[in-house]
């Protein structure tokens, strides 16, 4: 049997744990006495008084205590033994009837009249008044009842083959150690504002509180002992991540020492001028390229803000420098997008353009080698088969990571190990459309430079969304026909169901032959993830061109499509979707300057967060706000996780719940970043803490 290993106090120096139970306690995250010290209850029973039987409510979860005045067997429907109780010392005496349909001779015979009992159990409405079932129950003879708890009742989350009872003894047993497992690491100063108590005592509290707490604050997760523990643990997020920030500043990079010429070539060529914002941003990046340390840059702005001329003009930046540039984009169709893109944005220059997807073959990978091993400067284009593949870069300076949120950070770093040659790594611009807030961005994303584009390019036009049940589909469908009919062009878009690529394209391939047969002067194309690379390139090319009026797809379309002349979307199943992706979807219009429209499509009933979702939609077309509605809504779990961050779960802070604490862990950390604990802290909070260690 392995014997879990976890740094820390060994579990088996607990008593009563041997390697079995250590090995079932693991299964539970819990793999020494630290962990298992910050393993605490999600709810309290409260056995600390005895309610008269008299008061009893179903539904109630009680502890009580009384007399046995009756036990006798029931044959009935099903066979069980009823007990009833008394409590003749209160002034209303009253009654209780137990009920057990699992017993055995000897429980029969324990539970006998004259005896005492107490339980603890959830009241239920019986036939003949109030009733326990199973309840759990101690027998005892003498007067007065042994004392109740003198603490409320923690309920762990548990799992098989380690009950409640264990955990409670073990976790007692951990507590007599407190001070010496888990020693104070803050400073004083750092709960002071807020009032929170010291570590020990908050988690004395939380898993043993007083008797007469006010469950309520805890349940809501902002009682001060929890928020002593989550301001703690996102401190110790906060500098692990800044540890990162300075172990990157202490790499070097190669120091791109461009005159700007190749950019400013192209620039001339545009049909628009950067926005401030586009302009300020590409400042930002310049001058981080020019130094000789690897930039870490996280470029957010919502969709349509034109994010990537920034990566063409970044990308330029570098190539000119003499080094070679690999861009990676989520799906095949946006990265077949920039490829054509930067095909004609580099038409006028010498500089070879590769793509690289999984569909390549063997012999135009080792091309592709041959090439890179040139230590010409070029330019890679391709999807997540970039960091997978074999092929490497002799000459890497500057990375591109379009749409982050759909990758890990596991997966940028392989990519930047493929350009560790000459002892440089190598550049990293990565963009994303999901913005998150500033405070919550200096906690989460502490490691990376942050670069906003805070506005769109003028003459956009804001889209009007309206939500339509099915049952209206025929008229969304003649709305379709008229702005066809009128040369505007629409996106119909069929998401996900069950998670199923082939199902959705099922879906896609369906709802394209129905409208075909209802609009049948129209030209409808089809894209969806099962097609071949080269006939979804083909449908975008001639919606692209104009020879499609109507594009029916999967959510294949959601990021970065970019096609100025579509003015209308149709969501189908819009009620299945996140807030964000409808966002996403939604930007594929409203390119241009014609005025656009999306039209949400749900199937009624909506339950509180479809609606909620949808009303958000109606009301605002700012990422940002969007961004916010869908953190509070779906909590960031989900949003950011580990993938963005580079960090796991929070074990106890919530990044929203305890959005008050972020200012103060961004404050707190600058002071105690060079305090002797910090590594402890971070070794206490964060698994495999090693990457973050001392620079
Ligand atoms: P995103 O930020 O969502 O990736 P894109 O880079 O796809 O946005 O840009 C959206 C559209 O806006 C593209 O057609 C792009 O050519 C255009 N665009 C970019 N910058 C400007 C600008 N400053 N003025 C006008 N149009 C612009
Ligand atoms: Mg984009």
């Amino acid at each position: 049997m392995k014997i879990p290993t976890g740094h820390g106090t060994p579990l088996v120096s607990l008593q009563g744990v041997g390697p079995a139970i250590a090995a079932r306690l693991e299964k539970l995250g819990i793999d020494s006495v630290e962990s298992l010290l910050f393993h605490l209850p999600f709810r309290y029973q409260d056995r600390s008084r005895d309610i008269p039987l008299a008061t009893l409510r179903p539904m109630q979860t009680v502890s009580v205590v009384g007399e046995i005045c009756d036990s006798r067997l029931y044959f009935g429907r099903r066979r069980a033994l009823l007990v009833q109780l008394r409590d003749p010392h209160n002034d209303r005496p009253g009654r209780l009837q137990i009920r057990l349909f699992h017993f055995n001779e000897a429980q029969r015979r324990q539970l006998s009249r004259g005896r005492w009992l107490r339980c603890f159990g959830e009241v239920r409405p019986g036939p003949d008044g109030p009733e326990l079932i199973h309840p759990e129950y101690r027998l005892f003879d003498h007067q007065p009842p042994p004392p109740t708890e003198r603490t409320l009742t923690p309920v762990y989350p548990a799992c098989q083959g380690v009950s409640q009872q264990t955990l409670r003894k073990l976790c007692r047993q951990a507590l007599d150690d407190l001070p010496l497992t888990l020693p104070e690491l803050l400073p004083d100063y750092c709960g002071l504002d807020q009032n929170l108590p010291a570590l020990g005592e908050a988690l004395q509290f939380l898993h043993l509180p007083p008797a007469d707490t006010d469950t309520e604050l805890l349940t809501r997760g902002q009682h001060p002992a929890q928020q002593r523990l989550a301001l703690e643990e996102l401190l110790a997020h906060r500098l692990a991540l800044l540890r990162l920030r300075q172990r990157r500043l202490a790499a070097k990079a190669p120091s791109m020492n461009s005159t700007g010429m190749l950019w400013q070539t192209l620039r001339k060529q545009l049909p628009f001028a950067l926005t401030a914002a586009q302009q300020r941003v590409l400042n930002e990046i310049e001058a981080d390229l020019a130094r000789n340390r690897p930039m870490l840059r996280l470029l957010q702005g919502d969709v349509g803000c034109g994010k990537t001329i920034i990566a063409a003009a970044a990308a330029l930046w570098a190539l000119e420098a003499g080094y070679q540039v690999a861009l990676m984009a989520p799906t095949e169709l946006l990265a077949e997008q920039h490829f054509h893109n930067f095909s004609q944005w580099l038409a006028d220059f010498p500089i070879p353009l590769h793509w690289l997807a999984s569909g390549i073959t063997r012999k135009q990978r080792q091309q592709l080698h041959t090439q890179l091993v040139s230590n010409q400067p070029q330019i890679v284009i391709g999807t997540h088969a970039l960091f997978q593949s074999t092929v490497t870069f002799t000459q890497l300076g500057l990375i591109i990571v379009d749409e982050q949120h759909r990758f890990g950070v596991d997966q940028r770093l392989a990519l930047r190990q493929k350009g560790q040659a000459k002892g440089l790594q190598p550049h990293q611009l990565i963009m994303t459309a999901t913005p998150i807030p500033r405070t919550l961005a200096m906690t989460l994303y502490a490691e990376l430079d942050i670069s906003s584009i805070d506005e769109l390019p003028p003459g956009r036009q804001t889209i009007t969304t309206v939500a339509v049940p099915q049952s209206r589909r025929d008229e969304v469908v003649e709305r379709v026909h008229r702005a066809c009919q009128n040369g505007q062009q629409v996106y119909w878009v069929c998401p996900l169901i069950d998670e199923s690529e082939v199902l959705a394209a099922r879906a896609a391939v369906t709802t394209a032959s129905e409208l075909q047969a209802e609009l049948k002067d129209l030209a409808i194309g089809l894209v969806h993830g099962r097609m071949k690379s080269a006939e979804k390139e083909a449908v975008m090319t001639r919606f692209r061109h104009h020879d499609i009026g109507l594009l029916v797809a999967t959510t294949v379309i959601e990021v970065g499509v970019d096609v100025p002349t579509a003015t209308l979307m149709i969501i189908e199943n819009a009620e299945r979707l996140g807030l964000s992706q409808l966002h996403q979807l939604r930007g594929r219009v409203g390119r241009g300057q014609q005025a656009a429209s999306c039209v949400l499509l749900y199937q009624p009933p909506l339950g509180e967060y479809s609606r909620k979702r949808l009303t958000a939609m109606r009301e605002t077309n700012d990422g940002f706000a969007i961004a916010r509605r869908d953190l509070e809504l779906r909590g960031p779990g989900e949003i950011l996780g580990t993938r963005q961050t580079g960090l796991q779960q929070l074990r106890i802070a919530d990044v929203i719940r305890d959005r008050a604490l972020l200012p103060l862990v961004a404050t707190l950390s600058a002071q105690v970043q060079q305090a002797a604990t910090v590594d402890a802290l971070i070794q206490r909070w964060i698994r495999d803490a090693e990457p973050y260690g001392d620079v």
